[in-house]
């Protein structure tokens, strides 16, 4: 069993105030691995002030200075890539290849392009040239809580520390305690980048608890939170009180709008993403909305990629999909199935319990249902695993109006070989991201929501300018 009962706090490690221990589970075995704490206020209260207490020093640090050190914390992150695999295997089931390339992969690409875009950045420059004694500086929001999720940890820890970092914020981090464990080796790589005491600190803790606490503490001045649309909610009400400011990342239910003139593959590309991270993943294309055309080959080709797809142990070496994170989502997704069936969709692959062979871990079956209408339940609700929702449809109208009637509004898909048709869907979507004809997003470009997906956007230039204010300055002097 891994003992990891301490938190970091001003730079060094240290004992919980009250014991309070928390088993942590592999998904693939059912078996707890490892005990962490989860933290009390006194423990919030200790890291909040350490942050505090930094804040005034790290935000005079020159830019510079702070961009010199995420350059020293990249170079530890990518020596320790297999460390943070394997804890990320173990605790949330991500296959360890896919762990070592994927999870670890995403850390490192966000860190690279904070530092480039940091370096571009001019945190003071001239209103413009009509206003040579009018000047606009950008400085630190302040003391930043961070509250991310399980799913992508090392993607979202990144991508919020990298950024506040930079912009000169001091930060608690609370991360998932599903997957505390890739987070404390974090913490040891910004002690070891040298980054000031207090600057980066750590505790581990519930929703209920840490979380709560720190969306409510009075002296944290923002919030940077991923993870569903339940806890955004709360953690926005109770961040109402003292009017800090709430940064959010939430859920999807991203359409992947499939037409008659889409290249081959479009298919089986969109299944093998449902699929990845075994349907864990909040810009996940989770319904796929097909041309009448091509829907009948669409179905049979879909049902057949996802009986391709293999599942198996996290531990285990090779390409399938592993586990979902605990019981309570493998529950959570076995009844939706069923709900997806009652309510008249056509099951063409998988279907309720766990896939044959596998008689013990949180394994689910990768499924396809057809005939989707999209006011069932399975076309509504982010299902946050490996089920896939086919919907057709006749016109580019009827398409953009199913893509868009959904509460949330993270990424869309689009395939086509029409040009001009791909350009009117980007704009007709409303969604914070389109992403089309299997064109991933480039270094530096936003990510993040519209509507009930969220209101934050990370990674680049825009992840940085989300913890920091902009001050107006009139009478400047120009030296
Ligand atoms: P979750 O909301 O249950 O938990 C996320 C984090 O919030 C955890 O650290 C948890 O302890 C904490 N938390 C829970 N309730 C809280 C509360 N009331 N106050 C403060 N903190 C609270 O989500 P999850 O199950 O860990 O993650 C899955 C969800 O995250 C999915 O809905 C997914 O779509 C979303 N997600 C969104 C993005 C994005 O960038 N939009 C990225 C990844 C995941």
């Amino acid at each position: 069993m891994i003992e990891k009962r301490e938190f970091y706090i001003n730079g060094e490690w240290v004992a919980p105030a009250q014991a309070r221990d928390h088993l942590v589970i592999d998904p693939s075995t059912e078996e707890p691995f490892a005990v962490i704490s989860l933290g009390s206020a006194a423990d919030t209260d200790a890291a909040v002030a350490a942050a505090r207490a930094a804040l005034p020093g790290w935000m005079a640090t020159p830019p510079a200075e702070r961009i010199a050190l995420l350059e020293k914390l990249l170079e530890i992150y990518k020596s320790r890539g297999e460390d943070l695999a394997q804890a990320m295997s173990a605790e949330m089931g991500a296959p360890i290849d896919m762990a070592r390339s994927q999870q670890v992969g995403a850390g490192s690409w966000h860190l690279k392009n904070f530092i480039r875009a940091a370096k571009d950045f001019a945190f003071e420059r001239p209103l413009g040239d009509h206003a040579p004694n009018d000047r606009i500086i950008y400085e630190a929001v302040g003391v930043a809580a961070l509250i991310t999720p399980w799913n992508w940890p090392m993607n979202q820890i990144t991508l919020k520390v990298g950024a506040a970092a930079v912009a000169g914020c001091t930060m608690v981090l609370k991360p998932s305690e599903e997957s505390p464990l890739d987070a404390m080796i974090f913490a040891e790589m910004m002690h070891d980048a040298g980054f000031p005491p207090g600057v980066f600190n750590l505790v581990n803790g519930d929703g209920a608890g840490v979380g709560t606490q720190l969306s409510g503490h009075p002296d944290v001045d923002m919030v940077s939170f991923t993870g569903s649309t339940r806890a955004g909610r709360l953690i926005s009400i109770n961040a109402a009180e003292t009017l800090k400011k709430v940064h959010l990342e939430l859920g999807g239910k991203g359409a992947n709008v499939i037409f008659e003139d889409a290249d081959e593959k479009a298919v089986k590309r969109g299944v093998l993403h449902m699929m990845n991270n075994t349907g864990q993943s909040c810009n996940a294309p989770s319904r796929m909305l097909v041309q009448r055309g091509i829907y009948d080959q669409a179905v049979e080709t879909a049902a057949a990629v996802a009986n391709s797809v293999k599942v198996g142990n996290a531990h285990e070496e090779g390409r399938h999909i592993g586990p979902v994170v605990n019981a309570t989502q493998w529950q959570k997704i076995q009844d939706l199935i069923q709900t997806g069936i009652d309510e008249g969709a056509r099951l063409v692959a998988g279907g309720t319990g766990r896939p044959e062979g596998l008689n013990k871990g949180y394994f689910v079956r990768p499924t396809v249902f057809a005939d989707v209408t999209n006011d069932m339940t399975i076309a509504r609700e982010e299902i946050f695993g490996p089920v896939l929702c086919i919907i057709p449809f006749d016109s580019e109208e009827e398409a953009i109006e199913i893509a868009n009637d959904t509460p949330y509004g993270l990424t869309n898909y689009v395939q086509t070989g029409d040009a001009a048709r791909a350009n009117r869907m980007a704009r007709a979507l409303r969604s914070g991201m389109v992403e089309m004809n299997g064109q991933p997003r480039a270094a530096g470009s936003p990510f993040g929501g519209m509507k009930q997906s969220g209101n934050g956007r990370e990674g680049g230039i825009f992840g940085i300018e989300d913890f920091l204010e902009i001050k107006a300055v009139s009478g400047w002097t120009p030296e």
